[in-house]
């Protein structure tokens, strides 16, 4: 089973899959955490390219690397695990830290090329989808170290646009879209022990059903 985990930058992607996955285990669960991109040698060189403010590398170039890791990290693993392949073979819940969605929103100014660059790799069973609204994002990408040529408000905005086609496509597709909403109803922004729990409570609804 493959639950990918997709959201602006911000979302939470990577505390919450990581919480998911750590919940799952002590539940007796088979699962692991991986993300992209990865730590294999196509993940290190995009991670290179996509810090590097100087050099801005046209957008069709970065779509094709991260179709290339995807396909490396379902077949071959991460440079840490096997191959995503590999652990669903073997019955694991696979959650992956971003997945093929994220090529789509970040790199989908032609949808028909990167549904095509991605054709080998599976549809997720379920997609988490972290919804954040784009200045509570702003704000926590703000106090972080390390942040990539796409986190800034106008193509983050863009992003967050293309991902409602993207889940409505994949959900055509057979996908199990969950989307959280990281805001209650007074406005307020729920606590990581709040949206981890709801997503906690979706993914065993749906295992057990
Ligand atoms: O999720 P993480 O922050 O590790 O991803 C690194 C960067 O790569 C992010 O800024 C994200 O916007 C970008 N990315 C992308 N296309 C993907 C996956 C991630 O542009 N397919
Ligand atoms: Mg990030």
């Amino acid at each position: 089973l493959l639950i990918a985990f997709e959201g602006i930058d911000g979302s939470g992607l990577t505390t919450h899959s990581k919480l998911l996955n750590e919940k799952l285990n002590k539940l007796g669960y088979k699962s692991i955490y991986t993300k992209e991109p990865t730590n294999n040698e196509i993940g290190i060189l995009i991670q290179k390219i996509i810090l590097d403010k100087n050099k801005k590398l046209d957008n069709n170039i970065i779509a094709l690397l991260f179709a290339a890791d995807r396909l490396y990290h379902l077949m071959y693993g991460d440079g840490a695990n096997e191959g995503i392949l590999s652990y669903i073979s073997k019955n694991y819940i696979v959650i992956s830290d971003r997945y093929k969605y994220s090529n789509m929103a970040y790199q989908g100014d032609d949808i028909n090329w990167i549904s095509q660059l991605n054709k080998f790799a599976i549809e997720a069973d379920i997609i988490i989808y972290l919804d954040v609204p784009l200045d509570v994002a702003l704000k926590r990408i703000s106090m972080r170290s390390s942040v990539s040529i796409f986190e800034n408000k106008i193509f983050l905005e863009k992003v967050k646009n293309r991902y409602n086609d993207i889940l409505r496509l994949a959900n055509k597709n057979g996908v199990k879209v969950v989307v959280i909403n990281e805001i209650a109803d007074n406005n307020r922004e729920k606590s990581i022990d709040e949206v981890s729990e709801e997503i906690l409570k979706n993914i065993i609804n749906i295992l057990r059903n």
